[in-house]
């Protein structure tokens, strides 16, 4: 029996990790494993990569090294921006209904909600601008934080990130902006979004690092504004306690290197593979629609929606194929839930359960695309027959 080839479509959910970013992180796991806040020439040596990674990262970031702070991931860097604000400041968080749950949840959990409630975004996958509007201008308690993404990690819509920070300067001077870039880094040249806002959270996995890494930037116009939401040794200025990931560190500092510097070849490659996917799609399948079409969408993502067709089966049966997609964010794929991203968009649960995301990434080639086509089409004609 021959063995199915995998076409990997699922970059949104995580990315393969590239060669330099293993390359770099090995010496750190041997050699120079020591723990960076230690008094000996062990531990300078691994403060001496930490170093270095964190003014390679502030680089590629358009920040200051001061201002980056390492996290375990973009879950703890949103949690951090979220209730490390609300901890200092107390008021109100304000965020889009399109949010990660990382953001969505830390909102709820310190009695923040999403501006324009749970249908809080246009139906071409936009936040509701005029609801955040009318949300500042209403008065009641302060808003201390409005968190906003980047780019939307289920339909990869970019966001209007310039206009948010003008409502808020202009209607709520004192709060502080933050956006979830976990899924631009690899697409968009962050280090513009980042001389905006007053936080970023980005997440390696997402752009060839390693998991469990991440980072959130705090420009330094912010700090006295963020409090820890973890207590102990006091590392990354007292913003961040526990022994730094060194390795994983290292690794997404090499690999966000890499990823801005062949950003714009892989996002060209990618959205000429993309728009293959789609018109191929479109033109053979009948009751097809591309999600977020009328909007700026990253150069990976697919989102389709296939009539009278169940998602989880189609992900089945692509997946036997070896065409591995996903119906949406990777926490809440497989759950029966519809996706709150699509439903603040205004589709029915039935339609956002007919949806598919297949997101692309720099390892993606032509043949992928091509076995990934095929396997569409044989699939939905074989769920609708
Ligand atoms: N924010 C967005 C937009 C994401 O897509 C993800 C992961 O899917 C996260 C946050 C969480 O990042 P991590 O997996 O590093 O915790």
């Amino acid at each position: 029996m021959t063995a199915t080839r995998t076409t990997y479509l699922d970059n949104a959910a995580t990315t393969p990790m590239r060669e330099e970013a293993i390359d770099a992180m090995m010496p750190l796991l041997s050699g120079s494993f020591g723990n960076p806040s230690g008094p000996h020439h062990v531990a300078r040596a691994a403060r001496a990569a930490l170093d270095e990674a964190r003014e390679s990262l502030a680089a590629v970031l358009g920040a200051d090294p001061g201002e980056i702070v390492f996290t375990s991931g973009g879950t703890e860097a949103d949690s951090l921006a979220v209730c490390g604000v609300h901890a200092r400041r107390g008021g109100t968080v304000l965020c889009s209904s399109i949010e990660h749950k990382a953001v969505l949840a830390a909102a709820k959990a310190v009695g923040g909600r999403p501006f324009g409630g749970t249908s809080g975004a246009t139906a071409s996958g936009i936040v509701d601008l005029d609801a955040l509007r009318s949300e500042l201008d209403a008065g009641g308690e302060p808003v201390s934080l409005v968190s906003v993404m980047t780019a939307n990690n289920e339909i990869g819509t970019i966001q209007p990130i310039s206009e948010v920070i003008e409502i808020v300067r202009r209607s709520a001077r004192q709060a502080v902006v933050h956006t979830d870039a976990v899924q631009a880094v690899a697409w968009l040249d962050v280090a513009d979004v980042c001389r905006e806002v007053d936080l970023l959270s980005i997440s390696a996995h997402k752009f060839g690092g390693p998991k469990g890494v991440g980072a959130l930037v705090v420009r330094s116009r912010v700090r006295e504004s963020i409090g820890p939401i973890l207590h102990g040794g006091g590392q990354e200025r007292d913003l961040r306690s526990g022994t730094h990931n060194v390795a994983g560190i290292v690794a997404m500092a090499v690999a966000a290197q890499y990823a801005a510097k062949e950003r714009d070849e892989t996002a060209e490659r990618a959205s000429a593979l993309r728009d293959r996917l789609e018109s191929s799609v479109l033109g053979r399948v009948e009751g097809v629609a591309v999600t977020g079409s009328a909007s700026p969408r990253l150069s990976c993502t697919s989102h389709l929606r296939f009539e009278g067709v169940e998602a989880e089966e189609l992900l089945m049966l692509l997946d036997r194929r070896g065409v591995a997609a996903s119906a949406g964010s990777a926490c809440s794929s497989g759950a029966a839930e519809p996706s709150h991203v699509l439903q603040a968009m205004g589709m029915t649960p039935t339609e956002a359960r007919s949806c598919v995301r297949f997101s692309l990434g720099r390892t993606t080639t032509k043949d992928e695309i091509d076995i990934a086509i095929e396997a569409v089409v044989d699939s939905v004609a074989t769920l609708r027959g």
